[in-house]
């Protein structure tokens, strides 16, 4: 932990919190969850400009924090045709604080500095990454939540703060030297002895609370997908898969985007745009002269499971999922991942599922 003057653990009550995101807000903007007044028990991040808005004890999001970095539709620039033509790129400048993401979120937001980092950079990611200051908070799973399994329940990085529900209030861990000079306009005070005991309680507490697990680790899951062949399996959820596209646009650690120019009705000029896009859509993988690599279901199909767990795996070293259960919650057709994964894994072992 780099840290300057404060000591790295500190305790801050609820209502200092607040205050410290009120001021906050009155410097930057704050992206936070909140709860959707139309759909009770439903949160979702967004621009918040009141803190007693932010819903700090959420379970998910519907979309991930990741829109932060990466909207769902992004202008990349307008242009005029001409000789020569006029580009214009569109930036944006103001640093701001994205509050109230959960380890599993975190871990996907280290997933795609890795995989934006990958040359060639995507420099927007890059630039929209270093606007932002995260603050992180510790969560409770519900039944469709198996990070423990991968490793990532007590995911950190990159955050500045970790906030960790306790007693007094919130244990806050500092992670960065921007973390503690933003800690530094709250009222706070040195974690003790009762406080440290509290987050080991809240620790204990979190594990006992996984009922979804995957019968193997991230590093057996790969090797298995790699070595056996589950084409029965892959037919199975493909006979129930829509193709929606759901999963990957729930997903916090999915990065494919489409590129489109839209033209204005001259003709003459327009805007490119960048919009999330999911390898379980027909057309994902439509090339000239209308080939399509992956024009089945269960290729598709196929494809996403080896992408979250073998491919990006072996050429980053470590999991595309971890273990949100967004895309099982999002779901119309009921496909659970974590189900789907450990009926790979007993395929495997059983052997019914070797090549
Ligand atoms: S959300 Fe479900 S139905 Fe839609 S593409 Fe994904 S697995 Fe298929
Ligand atoms: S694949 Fe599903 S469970 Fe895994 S990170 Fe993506 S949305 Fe979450």
């Amino acid at each position: 932990m780099e840290t300057g003057t404060k000591k790295p653990y500190q305790v801050i009550s609820r209502k200092a919190f607040l205050d410290l995101m009120g001021r906050l807000m009155k410097e930057k903007r704050v992206m936070g969850p909140r709860g959707r007044p139309d759909q009770p028990g439903f949160h979702y991040f967004d621009w918040v400009d009141d803190p007693e808005a932010l819903t700090m004890d959420y379970t998910t999001t519907t979309l991930p924090p990741k829109k932060a970095f990466f909207p769902p539709t992004e202008t990349l620039l307008t242009f005029t045709l001409g000789n020569p033509p006029k580009v214009s790129e569109s930036w944006l400048e103001d640093p701001f604080v994205l509050v109230g993401v959960h380890p599993c979120d975190l871990s996907a937001i280290e997933a795609l500095d890795r995989a934006y980092a990958y040359p060639p950079p995507d420099r927007r990611w890059q630039h929209n990454r270093k606007r932002a200051t995260i603050i992180g908070v510790d969560c409770l799973p519900d039944s469709y939540c198996f990070c423990e399994s991968l490793g990532i329940s007590q995911a950190r990085r990159p955050c500045d703060l970790f906030l960790t529900p306790i007693r007094r209030g919130y244990f806050v861990e500092i992670y960065s030297p921007s973390g503690e000079q933003m800690l530094n306009q709250g009222e706070c005070s040195e974690a003790g002895p009762r406080d440290f005991r509290d987050v080991l309680d809240w620790h204990q507490k979190k594990r006992g609370r996984f009922t979804t697990r995957l019968d193997a680790n991230a590093d057996e899951l790969a090797n298995i997908l790699e070595m056996g062949d589950f084409s029965e399996i892959w037919e199975d959820i493909a006979s129930r898969c829509y193709s929606c596209g759901s999963c990957n646009t729930t997903c916090p650690a999915c990065f494919c985007f489409n590129m489109e120019d839209d033209f204005d009705w001259t003709l003459n000029s327009g805007v490119r745009r960048r919009t999330w896009d999911s390898c379980q859509l027909v057309d994902f993988a439509i090339v000239a002269g209308e080939h399509n690599f992956r024009g089945e279901r269960r290729d598709r199909v196929r494809h996403r499971w080896h992408r979250k767990f073998l491919y990006l795996y072996r050429k980053f070293g470590r999991s595309y999922c971890t273990g949100c259960g967004r895309c099982s919650r999002a779901c119309t057709a009921d496909i659970n991942i974590a189900d789907e994964t450990n009926r790979i894994i007993s395929a495997f072992r059983k052997g019914t599922g070797n090549a």
